[in-house]
């Protein structure tokens, strides 16, 4: 039985920047992924899927703190912002600013290639299977190696970064600080192909080289959107994510059997531009399905003797999905917590708490209020959602929304004399309790606990408001 300092289990982005990071703090690392080294950062059978896009101020956040630099072919383009588009194509905000459209697989080996440099010992082919739990403390980890053989390595922390379906989160004991599951009504079902194409004319609204482009509405992606975002050449990637009660719902107003799959392939026909598609299936990864949370952040990331990191603690952007930047973000604050912890000989919770507080100052702190908008947003239809984009809000206060930052609406609440339509205005009053809602949330963020014993009181806070939001907007995309 070996025993290191840290295990950190998975080897996508937060695993790979978490051994890095703790690697780099002296502690004796070791990674976990049920990959091989040659398609490492491989989500399921399916591929790396993902949209691969994500904001340089990520990026740069990565080269600040590890010193690691990112160029081709990792970073397969760049990006000038991100586009959203209102349902009738008629309006669009631009969100995010600059960034990169990663090409995935070569961006997940770089980043392993690191941890292993900077000293983080990397074991592939490994099943984790669940956690030592020894009086109430994670202290290591069971799975079975690449000869399948039953094993348990101890160590003194523990990272959890398996992702969304993590075998360590689920398989803690009952607990007050980190939930084993998540609600169905805050996840998205996604999937998305890499293609290569031909373009048939040229229209921004449908692909745009420079930019990446979102696509609200809620008959061809009830409850979510559709992308497409474009890859160096003539490639794209391309998909699209539903929320299971809405494509529900609108399967059945509509008359229709339509499934996540069904729905990829009316999105890529709607497209007007991209013609004679082909699956580009480099590194068999040209066809995937997975899915996402749009929920703030899991209330604590920590356990006794562990800590989570990425999508294992739902922290992909409750808005936009994105979850590399704050995947990215937690797994260089994990893996320095863990390092911090092993070196100070303290790993208690009161130690560790740290990283919770660390990670909301840095992101954490405005999921909340995001989530409550995502709510409101799931409870507009098209026509709703093409009169607000119109009426409602100026592009600036579309993009604080976005970043969980509240907005004035001085300039929409003069609209409310002239807004036509009982639907309309009562959509807007929504807006507004929903602004409120949201910097109530912002609020409770601000003042997170300082330590353990003060959780409790406080996560009933943040309940007790997201109850409310929830019970008030109710999917409705038809
Ligand atoms: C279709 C889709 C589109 C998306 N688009 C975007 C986007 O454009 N921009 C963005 O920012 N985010 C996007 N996301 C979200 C983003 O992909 C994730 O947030 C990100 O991958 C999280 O990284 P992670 O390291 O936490 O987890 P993962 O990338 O899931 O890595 C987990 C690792 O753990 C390994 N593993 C899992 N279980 C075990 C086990 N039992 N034993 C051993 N190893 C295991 C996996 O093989 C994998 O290597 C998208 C997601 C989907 C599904």
């Amino acid at each position: 039985m070996d025993n290191y300092d840290v295990i950190v289990a998975g080897a996508g982005i937060a695993g790979s920047l978490a051994a890095t990071a703790a690697a780099k703090g002296g502690a004796k690392v070791l990674l976990l992924d049920r990959n091989d080294y040659k398609e490492v950062g491989k989500k399921t059978n399916w591929g790396w899927v993902c949209g691969d896009a994500v904001a340089k101020n990520h990026t740069d956040f990565i080269t600040k703190e590890l010193g690691i630099t990112f160029d081709y072919p990792e970073l397969d383009l760049k990006v000038d912002g991100v586009y959203a588009f209102s349902p009738d194509l008629e309006h669009k905000f631009m969100f995010e600013g600059e960034g990169y459209v990663l090409n995935r697989p070569r961006f997940a080996k770089k980043l392993v290639d690191t941890a292993v440099k900077s000293g983080a010992i990397y074991e592939s082919k490994f099943e984790v299977e669940g956690p030592i739990i020894d009086d109430n403390k994670v202290v290591g980890i069971f799975g079975r190696n690449e000869k399948k053989e039953q094993v348990r390595i101890n160590a003194k922390m523990v990272v959890d970064a398996l992702g969304v379906a993590s075998m360590l989160r689920r398989k803690l004991p009952q607990n007050n600080y980190i939930e084993r599951d998540v609600s169905t009504d805050d996840i998205e079902s996604t999937g998305r192909y890499i293609m290569s194409f031909e373009s048939k004319g040229e229209d921004l609204t449908y692909y745009d080289p420079k930019n990446a482009l979102i696509h609200l509405n809620q008959i061809l992606a009830p409850g979510g959107y559709g992308w497409v975002f474009p890859k160096k050449g003539n490639i794209v990637n391309i998909g699209l994510g539903v929320e299971k009660k809405s494509l529900e719902i609108r399967n059945s107003k509509l008359n229709k059997k339509d499934t996540l799959h069904t729905l990829i392939d009316e999105y890529i026909r709607w497209n007007k531009v991209i013609e004679q598609k082909e699956l580009d299936n480099t590194d068999n990864n040209g066809k995937g399905y997975w899915s996402v949370t749009v929920r703030r952040q899991f209330d604590s990331l920590v356990y006794p003797g562990y800590l989570g990191a990425g999508d294992s603690m739902a922290m992909p952007n409750p808005i936009s999905a994105g979850g590399i930047g704050p995947a990215m973000t937690a797994g260089v604050l994990a893996g320095q917590t863990a390092a911090e912890a092993v070196a100070e000989n303290n790993t208690s919770l009161e130690f560790v708490w740290k990283y919770n507080r660390r990670f909301n100052e840095l992101y954490g702190n405005k999921t909340a209020a995001m989530e409550a908008f995502r709510v409101y947003l799931q409870s507009m239809n098209n026509d709703l959602l093409n009169y607000g984009m119109a009426h409602f809000i100026t592009e600036s206060e579309a993009v604080d929304i976005s970043y969980g930052r509240i907005p004035e609406l001085t300039l929409a609440s003069t609209f409310t004399k002239i807004l036509h339509g009982i639907a309309n205005i009562n959509a807007f009053r929504g807006l507004v309790y929903t602004v409120s809602k949201m910097k109530r949330l912002n609020e409770i963020y601000k003042n997170y606990p300082q330590t353990p014993g003060e959780f409790s009181n406080w996560k009933g806070l943040v309940k007790a408001e997201m109850a409310e939001v929830k019970e008030k907007f109710k999917p409705n995309p038809v």
